[in-house]
């Protein structure tokens, strides 16, 4: 493969020199790092600020009178105000900070979804949802005896949107929908999504675990009521995601957990809850994660997102013209609208040893079902092989994979 690289639209060699863990052999190669979809590497100043916090500031939040509360507070508010600047929500108020996009559509299917839902209610999802974004719903609907309706695709991965209308009736209670498939990286058209939702009075979550880190968010222009995702995939650390919900919807939710926090005074009668967004924050939090992930919106917003998703998106268009061009590789996921992430099976190989003889070359990618297994039915694999890429991946380590998945196919031959 020759590789005719255009005008570069960022300088890759020095964000590389950012993730300390991306310079190191595995099995005596070059790491090649294509599991971002699963995990996301760290730059130094995201480390930097955790190291900072515990080191200089640690303390409890919005408690104590003493200087380092006060500035641990402080840093914690100010990354709740890069969140919202990073979704482009109305207000910090909006901004709730949960364990990741798993936790995020927990709360808001025990807290909206208990609430709103009653027998013969319907909850609209996709063919194409992480099992986070199933399963919460599928017990809500068992609970109170309503029904979960999907939305089929198409062979290349892509939402069949006259079917979606179909499904849009007065039973709707909710649509619950992935922004990008962490399978087969289709882009969905979220406005139109909506838009079609809205006119018949029905909210919309959007699952953003695998768009946030890769595309401009902005929740205001999209219109969805809740949009989640999580820091571990925005190059930010485990343990702390974020979810968004409009002001008036999270008013008049009741809590999801209870205790410390998100009160304003207790009595053994009765208690008075604690304003937004702290009503959803029940406990001590996840400090030095909000930190982490402070740091991590600083460092992508400083490279600006509309670059990355650029930067991403020749990556894509090289990595499928490769891998489509190899003999016995079929690519799932063709949509026209993709984000970067490349699935793919191979004849009579399970993805299994795809990975086990990838990893031998020192290139990390995922294999399974990646907690879409209802999608892995649809497309009638019981797995697939997955590179997902991000802003730090190159033309040249597209070549790597491409050497390695010739030597699979060796192996087999
Ligand atoms: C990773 C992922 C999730 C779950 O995220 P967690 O961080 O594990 O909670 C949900 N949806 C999609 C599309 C994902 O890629």
């Amino acid at each position: 493969m020759t590789t005719s690289n255009p005008a570069p639209i960022l300088d890759v060699s020095k964000i590389r020199a950012d993730f300390p863990v991306l310079h190191q052999k595995v099995n005596g190669k070059p790491l090649v790092y294509m599991d971002t979809g699963a995990t996301s590497q760290k730059p130094q100043s995201v480390i930097d600020a955790l190291v900072r916090y515990y080191t200089e500031d640690n303390s409890n939040v919005h408690r104590g009178v003493h200087t380092l509360s006060q500035r641990a507070t402080e840093e914690y508010d100010t990354a709740r105000s890069k969140t919202r600047q990073f979704l482009n929500a109305a207000s910090d108020q909006e901004i709730i900070f949960v364990k990741g996009t798993t936790d995020g559509i927990n709360l808001v299917a025990h807290s909206y979804g208990r609430q709103h839902l009653g027998p013969g209610d319907e909850i609209i999802i996709s063919t194409m949802e992480h099992h986070s974004n199933i399963i919460p719903w599928q017990v809500l609907c068992q609970e109170k005896a309503a029904h979960l309706r999907i939305i089929p695709i198409n062979d290349a991965g892509e939402l069949l949107i006259d079917e979606y209308e179909r499904l849009l009736t007065p039973r709707t209670k909710l649509v619950s929908i992935t922004h990008v498939s962490n399978v087969l990286g289709t882009i969905n058209p979220i406005e139109q999504i909506v838009e079609m939702a809205h006119s018949r009075g029905v909210p919309v979550l959007v699952d953003g675990a695998q768009a946030a880190p890769h595309m401009a968010v902005d929740v205001q222009k999209l219109g969805c009521d809740f949009y989640v995702f999580s820091g571990h995939k925005l190059y930010g650390p485990t343990g702390i995601g974020v979810l968004y919900g409009k002001f008036d919807l999270l008013e008049a939710m009741p809590p999801y957990q209870l205790g410390s926090d998100m009160i304003k005074s207790v009595t053994f009668e009765s208690t008075i809850y604690n304003d937004l967004p702290y009503k959803f924050e029940a406990g001590t939090p996840h400090i030095a994660g909000v930190i982490g992930l402070g740091a991590a919106i600083d460092y992508v917003s400083d490279i600006g997102m509309d670059c990355i998703d650029t930067y991403e998106h020749g990556l894509l268009e090289y990595g499928m013209e490769c891998l489509s061009s190899i003999g016995g590789v079929q690519i799932i996921g063709t949509a026209s609208e993709k984000s970067a992430i490349l699935s793919f099976v191979m004849d009579g190989i399970h993805p299994h040893d795809i990975g086990t003889i990838l990893d031998t070359e020192g290139i990390a990618i995922r294999t399974g079902h990646h907690c879409a297994q209802p999608l892995m039915d649809r497309f009638g694999v019981p797995a697939t092989a997955r590179a997902s890429l991000a802003f730090y991946n190159t033309r040249e380590e597209i070549d790597v994979l491409v050497k390695g998945i010739d030597r699979v196919l060796e192996v087999f031959s």
